[in-house]
């Protein structure tokens, strides 16, 4: 794996205002100053002990997102460190980085990720449950996180229409909240959608922000890291 040459290569195929988060998850801080000494510096992590771990040993501008399943037990350590937390996945949580933001007197950006995909596993609102969260009179209290667009994982299939019309969906869901609650709210701009197996056609449909991985840094081994 030439980590360099792979960062270089897919930022000079993606359109200049698509953001690339390099999921680094379970690959070593080694592997992470490679892909930060060839020039990126926005990583991401879904654990947030791991996340922690690699922050400390890694130069202080690097600009980490968070894009894994937040208990709300792990949100403390979660939220002075991130820069993005694309991963809001009920109102619970929202409510819990609010409340912790609060405390350290921080605004918090946070995507809400929606369940597009046919697999169960995958976390996210419905649209209704989005709908009933934003209409809200609690979310209109809520003065220390900035809701910065939607986030979202197609199902993981061959079938590229299947993943075409998901992210579809969700460009379709990023319109019309934007329509409906932050028509003149400057940082409701982001739509998270794309990996390593499908980052060209979120980008096709929208996409703002990919979130790369495997295509970066190789394969992951779950077994050892774990
Ligand atoms: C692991 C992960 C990715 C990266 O997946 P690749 O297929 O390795 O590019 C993107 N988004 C989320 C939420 C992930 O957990």
């Amino acid at each position: 794996m030439d980590i360099a040459l792979n960062i270089k290569r897919l930022r000079d195929e993606v359109p200049e205002h698509v953001k690339i988060v390099a999921i680094s998850k379970t690959h070593p801080v080694s592997d992470i100053m490679i892909a930060y000494q060839a020039g990126h510096k926005i990583f991401g992590e879904n654990r947030a002990q791991e996340l922690l771990s690699k922050k400390d040993l890694l130069p202080q501008d690097i600009e980490w997102h968070f894009v894994g399943h937040l208990q709300t037990n792990k949100v403390k350590m979660v939220v002075p460190n991130v820069k993005l937390i694309h991963s809001v996945d009920s109102f619970k949580l929202l409510n819990a980085i609010n409340k912790e933001a609060a405390k350290l007197n921080l605004s918090v950006e946070c995507l809400l990720q929606f369940h597009i995909a046919r697999e169960e596993t995958k976390s996210g609102f419905t649209f209704e449950e989005a709908l009933r969260m934003l209409n809200s009179q609690e979310i209109k209290e809520m003065n220390n996180v900035i809701i910065r667009g939607v986030m979202g994982m197609a199902t993981f299939t061959d079938d590229m229409k299947v993943v075409r019309n998901e992210f579809r969906t969700l460009r379709k869901y990023f319109n019309i909240l934007k329509d409906r609650y932050f028509i003149d709210n400057k940082y409701f701009t982001e739509i998270s959608m794309g990996m390593s197996g499908d980052y060209r056609i979120a980008i096709e449909e929208g996409s703002t922000i990919i979130r790369v991985g495997t295509l970066i840094f190789g394969e992951r081994n779950y077994f050892e890291n774990d």
